[in-house]
Order: structure tokens, then sequence, then C-alpha cells
């Protein structure tokens, strides 16, 4: 598929905006492929021609306002879409195949038991999910409809309700962007709470459950204390309804902020005596994908080339709501003593770069550079920010954002507007200043380059 550009996308989101995504998919059509139907309803404002993006192993149909499409015209994952009206229907029908490499819907086996699951990483390959026009701005609410074999349990942005046996239906979400959308399916071994009135799961497979049951008391009540606190921090309550935390099989990264089913590697229920350090970890990434909720799942870049923004704030707030409300009181001094040092290591490679305005020209540009600059350098210069701003002009910045944008977009300029506005103060030139910043790291230090995810990334878990 070739990559989105930058130019491309902002064509497509000024021609198009998508009233909303109906995806059915039927997960019982054995080991290699499940079925994906989708309906999206959208509007054309200049009734320009556009593109759908679907990557499918076999497209059996597409109709565009009850008018058939020809499905050879699918090149490289790309469906022109001609004689558009105000308002559109398209209906793509088609054989998805699974994935085993993280990305899509990855289909994993237990060697232990036998047993299959699989999950869903829409973070750039949606399209090998479900038809969509797969870009972060253009957000709309989602109905998913899944069947599975009877004894898979299902889960996914919406709160998952068994309709027949076999077939779930999940509540309509708020607006997403494609790369939010998840599925849980298979026969997880399920443990359930509440907290403020939030309902909590925690997932697993089954031959890792006694070890999850053995943490979910602490995993719990780590979920329950970061609530509280970005609830007192940002002002605005959970916008996602129920919040699961499912460790999911064979993950390629640490995690992944889908809004209401957070996916994590399974290495992070530990089949050994856990170290208090690893313990410290696990929280802070569990605090850190619960702050994207706000600041990456609520309002969310309108580019990848924010990216950085998205990882390096989550980062931030990770490892500052760790500190200060989880019994990991000094996870700041590891964030410091080797955390930030995967960053440094990186500011010392030719492959150095600025924190922001890398000036991606397409999708896969803005992921090259994406590294332990773009997270815990990043995270480093918030916390400089707000020690420039004070802590209480830093926080109503970052509100006033969350309230301006809900449920849309923004970038960086947007958000240091907020803060100009909330400190008084004139803007940090953030961009040229961490770029002028780089060299100060000492290599040597054990690290791992970041894959390119929009998520937490395992470098800390991963030695
Ligand atoms: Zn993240």
């Amino acid at each position: 598929m070739p990559s989105l550009t930058v130019n491309e996308a902002r064509t497509r989101a000024t021609s198009i905006a998508v009233t909303s995504y109906d995806v059915q998919l039927d997960l019982t059509r054995g080991d290699q492929a499940f079925h994906s139907r989708t309906t999206i309803e959208f509007r054309s404002r200049d009734h320009q021609d556009s593109f759908l993006d679907v990557a499918p192993a076999e497209l059996h149909s597409v109709r565009l306002n009850k008018r058939p499409v020809d499905v050879t015209e699918l090149h490289d994952g790309r469906l022109h879409l001609r004689d558009l009206a105000d308002e559109n229907v398209v209906e793509v029908d088609a054989l998805m195949a699974y994935s085993h490499d993280g990305e899509g819907l990855h289909r994993a086996v237990d060697p232990e038991d036998g047993q299959a699951y699989v999950y869903a990483m829409a973070f750039l390959p949606a399209p090998r999910i479900f038809a969509c026009f797969d870009q972060p701005d253009l957000k709309a609410p989602y109905r998913v409809t899944v069947r599975a074999p009877e004894q898979c349990t299902v889960l996914g942005n919406g709160a998952a309700t068994q309709v027949q046996p076999g077939v779930w239906s999940l509540a309509e979400t708020k607006p997403l962007s494609t790369y939010f959308v998840t599925l849980v399916a298979g026969p997880y071994h399920s443990l359930r709470a509440e907290h403020d009135g939030i309902p909590l799961g925690l997932h697993c497979r089954q031959s890792l459950a006694p070890h999850l049951d053995k943490d979910a008391e602490e995993l719990f009540s780590v979920t329950a204390a970061c609530f509280d606190e970005y609830h007192r921090l940002f002002g605005i309550r959970y916008p996602f309804g129920e919040y699961h935390q499912a460790f999911v099989p064979e993950f390629n990264a640490g995690a992944m902020e889908n809004p209401g089913c957070v996916t994590f590697s399974d290495d992070l229920v530990f089949k050994a005596p856990a170290t208090d350090n690893l313990r410290a970890t696990r929280a802070m990434v569990v605090a850190h994908e619960m702050a994207h909720q706000w600041f990456g799942d609520l309002v969310t870049m309108q580019w990848w080339d924010d990216l950085w923004l998205n990882e390096s704030f989550a980062e931030y707030m990770g490892y500052r709501v760790t500190s200060e409300v989880t019994p990991f009181t000094d996870v700041r001094a590891e964030f410091a003593l080797s955390r930030k040092a995967w960053g440094m290591a990186a500011d010392q490679r030719t492959s150095t770069h600025p924190v922001a305005g890398n000036g991606a020209r397409d999708a896969k540009e803005a992921l090259t550079n994406f590294d332990g600059i773009s997270y815990t350098k990043g995270a480093a210069s918030l916390r400089q920010l707000n020690a420039y701003l004070g802590d209480e002009a830093f926080l109503a910045g970052v509100v006033d954002h969350l309230h301006r944008h809900s449920y849309g977009n923004a970038t960086l300029t947007d958000l240091v507007q907020s803060w100009e506005q909330a400190s008084g103060k004139g803007r940090p030139r953030m961009g040229r200043r961490v770029a002028a910043h780089r060299g100060v790291g000492h290599a040597g230090l054990p690290h791992r380059r970041c894959r390119a995810r929009g998520h937490y990334a395992p470098q800390r878990i991963a030695h």
C-alpha cells in the first residue's frame, strides 16, 4: 500500500466528513481469514472524487450509493470513489487475512493448550481489518458486530453484549480515529471490577490465569488510583464507557491505548516473582495508556508528525501519576537513570532529530524517526516546560486544549496557544529549543529502538 501523504490526507479531510462506521466481522471462517463487511456513511462537501483504504485477501463486492463499484479497480489498497453525492453510503464486503505480525487482526495459538486468540491492532493497518478512510482526522462513531466461536469472549471499544450464542454487539462508540479501533476475541480469562462507576476488566489467555489472578488486586488498585488522579487533573470524566485491559499474546510492542480496551503485551503478566522495578514499570504503563484516553484518544493529533507529542505527554503523565498516586513513588528515578538513557542514546546517533517539527510528507516518513527521543526526550522537555510555565498554568493549558478539541483533532500549535493563554507567557518555541539541545546524552547504555508505533514502546521491559 502506498503511504498516505499529508497532502492527500488534507485534501480528503477537506472533501469528506465521515458520519459513521458499521463493521461486521465473522471470525468463524477458519484459521486463515475472516469475513469483514463495512458500511460507511459519509458526506461529500465538494463532490470531488475520493478514495477508500482497504487491503483484503479477496474483495467480494463494493456498492456506492447502491451502485456496484468495479472491484478490479482496487490498486495498492486504494479504491477510487466517483460520482459522490452530498450524503453517501459505501458498503464493502471482503475476506481479510489474519495477521501473525501483530498488525491487523492478529491470530495466535497458545502452545500450552492449543487455544486460539485474536486481537486487532489498527495502527496503520486498519484497512487490513475493515474498509475505511484511514487517517487520524477523519473520526467517526463505530458500531461493531462480531460472530465468533461460542467459547470466545469478545471485547472492543464499546461495551460488548452477547446477543445470541457466538454473536456479540459492541455499543456504539464516541467518534474515534481509525487507528484506535480494536477487537479482542478468544477464550480469555477475565476478571471484572468497578471503580467510580467505570466497569473495569482484566483479561489474559487461559494459561496465564493464575498469574493474572495473583496480581489482579494490584492492577485494579493502580487503575483506580490513576483514574482518580486523571479526573482530578483534567476535570473531564473518562469518556469511553468501560475500561478493559487485555494482556494479549504475541504483541509486538508494550501496549496500545485503544479507547475503552487497552491491549498490553502479556509479558506484563509476570509468571515468576517480579522485582519492584518490573511492577513499577507495569504500573507506569497502565498510567501511560490511561493518559492517552484523554490526550490522544479524546483529542487526537491531526497528522502523524505530532505523534511524538502524544507519546511524550503520556510518558510524562505516566511517570508523574505513577509516582504520585501508586505505591511506586520512586519511579521517576527509574526514568532519570534508565528510561531517559534510551532517548540519550538515540540522540548520539547520526539519525538524531528534533523532538518536534520533523515535517513528514507521508505517514511512513513520520514514523521513520520515531524513537527514544520521541518518548523520553520529549517527556523531559514537557517537564522542563512545566517548570517554565508553572504546574497550574501547564495543567490549565492542557485542560483548555482537551475541552476545546474534545472528540476532534489538534496540533502542537493548538496546545501551545492554550499554554500561552493559560500562562500569559510567550511562545516557548519548543521545536527549535528542543532541536538545539541535541547530543547531551551518553552512549553505551542498553536500549532498544522503538518500533514506530503510537503507543508505549517495550524498551524498558525488553531487558
Ligand atoms: Zn503511548
